[in-house]
């Protein structure tokens, strides 16, 4: 069972996932697998330094979808699957809507071009729950530049409309899918949200 955790920056999902993984290590033992994009594994955590380095401002929009479709593609194989394969329930920060929402409507190189090089990097997986934090851009932005003062990656230079974008293509997904996406109000205090996520991955495993 394969549940990815979507949203702009500043949405929160790294401490949802933080307020998450002793939850789903309780419920599920040894079956829960966590993992995270652009990285997971050693050749995508290379592809990750390369994108988001600061140095790098001069980089194309087309080679930066591509780099995290080759990121995604080794992380697919040489982690997902086989996790897939020996049954466990994986959870991702980000994946392939990540691509979709930020390269496809952020930097404007369409959603369907995206989605169809990213079909070709993952072989065709998709995951069976996602998680998307939702909230307004400019609070996202605020709460980045409040709490990564010092740790500020080339994306967070973007300006508002690029966020706004971002958000924008990511709620269009999830309404084109809402049997797979799940949109959760990211504004909420972050117990509620962590609650709310639980519930939801809760009843999409029964389901
Ligand atoms: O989620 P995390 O903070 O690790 O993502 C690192 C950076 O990569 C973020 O600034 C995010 O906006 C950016 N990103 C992106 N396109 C993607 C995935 C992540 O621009 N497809």
């Amino acid at each position: 069972y394969f549940i990815s955790i979507e949203g702009p920056d500043g949405a929160g999902k790294s401490s949802l996932i933080d307020r998450l993984t002793p939850k789903l290590y309780a419920l599920l033992g040894d079956r829960f697998f966590q993992t995270r994009e652009p990285g997971g594994v050693r050749i995508s955590e290379a592809i990750r330094k390369i994108i988001l380095n600061n140095d790098y401002s001069e980089m194309d929009a087309r080679t930066e979808a591509l780099l995290f479709a080759a990121a995604r593609a080794q992380h697919v194989t040489e982690k997902i699957r086989p996790a897939l394969a020996a049954g466990k329930i994986i959870l991702s920060d980000r994946f392939l809507d990540s691509s979709i929402a930020y390269q496809g409507g952020g930097r404007g190189l369409g959603v369907q071009e995206v989605r169809q090089i990213n079909l070709f990097a993952t072989a065709g997986l998709q995951p069976d729950l996602t998680l998307l934090l939702d909230l307004p851009s400019e609070v996202g932005l605020a709460r980045i530049m409040k709490h990564r003062k010092n740790d500020v990656d080339r994306m967070d230079q973007d300006p508002l409309a690029f966020h706004q974008k971002v958000r924008q293509t990511y709620l269009q997904l999830a309404q084109a899918d809402p049997g797979r996406i799940k949109v959760i109000d990211a504004c909420e205090r972050a117990e509620k949200i962590a609650d709310n996520a639980l519930q939801l991955i809760q009843e999409s495993l029964k389901g």
